[in-house]
């Protein structure tokens, strides 16, 4: 079954930003050029970018920018998740995608850890990539990349 991507993505920032009740400026980056039409599973693709961006809502102030940004390379499709949040500490970026870990900075924000695990598995899955950028106090960002099989 094939998804179309730029669909995809676009409704997945609007439910999010219903439930966010505009706490947050969504933005939606389309790099794509040619053919949306991708075969990729939708429920592991929801499943990677919804938490993705759930920590990103979670993990930012009232008012800060979510960017969804979606792009093509030679090795398959590229998403990337950027918020202007709390960030990383470097000493918890090696642990992030074990269950049940959580970063020193948290503070009172809840959470059980368990969301990074799942989406590595689902990356995994796809046998795709999946690295993070940060900057404690400026933000973070999450970049997966999925290959495509193109039929
Ligand atoms: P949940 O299981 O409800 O998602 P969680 O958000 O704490 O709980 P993960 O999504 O697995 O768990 O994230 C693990 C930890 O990584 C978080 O507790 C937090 O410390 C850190 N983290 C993840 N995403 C971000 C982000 N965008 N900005 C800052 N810290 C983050
Ligand atoms: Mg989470």
């Amino acid at each position: 079954i094939t998804l179309n991507i730029r669909d995809f993505c676009a409704d997945l920032m609007d439910e999010l930003q219903l439930i966010d009740n505009a706490q947050h400026q969504f933005v939606l980056s389309d790099r794509l050029t040619q053919s949306h039409e991708v075969f990729l599973d939708e429920r592991l693709l929801r499943i990677i970018l919804s938490n993705l961006l759930s920590n990103a809502i979670k993990y930012s102030k009232e008012g800060k920018e979510i960017e969804l940004e979606i792009s093509r390379d030679e090795q398959g499709i590229c998403f990337q998740v950027k918020d202007g949040g709390i960030g990383i500490p470097e000493a918890d970026r090696k642990h992030l995608f074990q269950m049940f870990h959580r970063a020193q900075n948290v503070g009172e924000i809840s959470g059980t850890g368990l969301g990074l695990a799942i989406v590595k598995r689902a990356v995994d899955l796809h046998k795709g990539e999946i690295s993070l950028e940060s900057q404690e106090g400026v933000g973070t960002i999450f970049r997966v990349r999925l290959p495509l099989n193109e039929q």
